[in-house]
């Protein structure tokens, strides 16, 4: 029976129509390369999209853009940089991939995000044992804004810069400022499953034309400025291409729609995980504080749940051919990065033991919703 059912993914692919035009202008004019119209078009809706006078570079993933942000801040090798282990690896490997050391902070259980007290005790720690850390990399998670003021409260304080990864946040608000605006740089992605994608790719927003100037060089092989190939400074071959940035275009025109049906998603868990006691769904804070709900995600404790664990919801929603996926497993507890210094307590760690993202996309149906709920209130029956 199992097998009958289509499968119900976690967050698909979901074009809104306009897409194709944008790649078949691409094809007409023959700009099929990492540079043409749509790139400047993508960029200006970006920018256009997200205000406070940012300047975006679009570039072929986020991990590329958090690699730019750590080149231009001048991390190179035997630097440390603070970076939230809740968090997908696309957050932490740019750190190595500067041949800089990693130093992992707990997140706090409101936002699920970087703890500010745990970031000073890391700051501090690390100015005291070794030297001040060169970046902080703070991640809006599932599409949560991290706690903002206090975060860069301590930022400021300590004189280090934040690169915001954006990357699940397109689109989510703090006091009605859109993330992504915060950091001295920020990291979107346009990966398959994100809010908005463009197959693969991704972009850094920056403070100003130099900065961007900056990425675009970099992300282009760093080439001089001559009629020869001529290279002062080592680059990368990080562009986002104009077919790419054609589908971006395309969907630019359904992300506010697109939003508006993953935070329907996130009210239906929250309708359902209301009857059903030792279940939380990750929400907002306060009012300062919208989500874009990127991913539902919530947390059970077999505690108050006669027992049940997030596991069994998994395999049981599995059985219904419904895609779910624990949380991020912290990068501090990764084979990986677990030499590297973990500054913190278990929060991270209980979230993912606890941790569940149920299918989220803004592509799913009445029929879908149908079927996960008894899915759900199936297993909690039990
Ligand atoms: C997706 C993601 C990235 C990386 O983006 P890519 O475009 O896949 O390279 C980085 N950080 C977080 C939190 C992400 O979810």
């Amino acid at each position: 029976m199992t097998s009958e059912l289509s499968k119900i993914w976690l967050s698909s692919p979901h074009m809104g129509g306009q897409e194709q035009e944008f790649v078949n202008k691409a094809f007409e004019e023959n700009w099929i390369a990492p540079l043409g119209p749509n790139v400047n078009g993508f960029e200006s809706d970006l920018q256009e999209y997200i205000g406070q006078n940012k300047e975006v570079s679009v570039l072929s993933s986020g991990t590329a853009a958090i690699h730019l942000a750590l080149v231009q801040l001048g991390v190179t090798a035997g630097d440390e940089v603070i970076c939230q282990s809740f968090t997908f690896c696309g957050s932490a490997n740019p750190v190595m991939y500067q041949g800089a050391t990693p130093i992992f902070v707990d997140s706090e259980p409101t936002t699920w995000n970087i703890c500010p007290k745990a970031l000073e005790k890391a700051i501090t720690d690390r100015i005291f044992k070794s030297k001040k850390p060169k970046a902080i990399i703070a991640v809006h998670l599932y599409g949560m804004p991290y706690l903002i003021d206090e975060v860069h409260e301590v930022a400021s304080k300590y004189d280090i810069p934040i690169i915001e990864d954006a990357a699940e946040s397109l689109g989510s608000t703090y006091k009605s400022k859109s993330c992504g605006t915060f950091g001295d740089f920020a990291a979107l992605s346009f990966n398959g499953n994100k809010i908005i994608t463009t197959s693969g790719g991704g972009a850094l927003v920056s403070k100003d034309k130099a900065s961007k100037d900056k990425t675009v060089f970099y992300s282009t092989q760093a080439r001089d400025q001559a009629p020869h190939y001529q290279h002062s400074e080592i680059g990368f071959n990080y562009r986002m291409s104009n077919i790419s940035a054609g589908i971006g275009r395309g969907q630019m025109l359904v992300l506010d729609k697109h939003i508006a049906l993953r935070r329907v998603m996130h009210q239906f868990y929250k309708t359902i995980f209301s009857e059903i006691d030792g279940v939380e769904v990750l929400t907002e804070p306060s009012d300062d504080y919208f989500s874009n709900h990127w991913l539902s995600a919530i947390t059970v404790d077999p505690k108050q749940t006669n027992g049940i664990n997030r596991e069994q919801v998994r395999l049981h929603l599995e059985t219904y051919n419904i895609e779910s996926r624990p949380l991020w497993k912290p990068m501090h507890l990764q084979p990986v990065f677990e030499k590297y210094p973990f500054y913190g307590s278990n929060v991270a760690e209980t979230l993912f033991e606890n941790g569940l993202c149920l299918p989220s996309g803004s592509n799913l149906t009445d029929d879908d919703r149908d079927r996960i709920k008894s899915a759900i209130l199936e297993v909690f029956k039990k």
